[in-house]
């Protein structure tokens, strides 16, 4: 069998719902279970499971959920002023950090 969320074959699992998870992966889902019961949205975590494997595979995609609100509010504020589009200013901040970094 492998891991529903990262699709590293395992021998045995965690079932979480009708999930099967490896070590690593479980402690991941059960936070994003917890968060979207505290959000209020659905909790199934095969859905969960699935969505970070597409994530994860999909090369050059990536969903980043939970900005810190004051960051995104000065981010596009920014981007406003430059008038860049956001996705321009994000690829932009990132290439940006990666020259920069010793
Ligand atoms: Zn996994």
């Amino acid at each position: 069998m492998m891991c529903d969320a990262c699709g590293k074959p395992i021998k045995s699992g965690t079932g979480v719902g009708r999930a099967i998870l490896c070590r690593t992966c479980f402690p991941d889902v059960l936070a994003e279970v917890e968060r979207r019961r505290e959000a209020g949205e659905p909790t199934d975590a095969l859905t969960i499971a699935r969505q970070i494997f597409r994530e994860t595979h999909s090369a050059g995609s990536y969903l980043l959920r939970d900005i810190p609100e004051q960051l995104w509010i000065t981010a596009k504020h920014r981007a406003v002023d430059e008038g860049l589009s956001l996705r321009e200013l994000i690829l932009k901040a990132l290439q940006a950090y990666l020259n920069n970094t010793p």
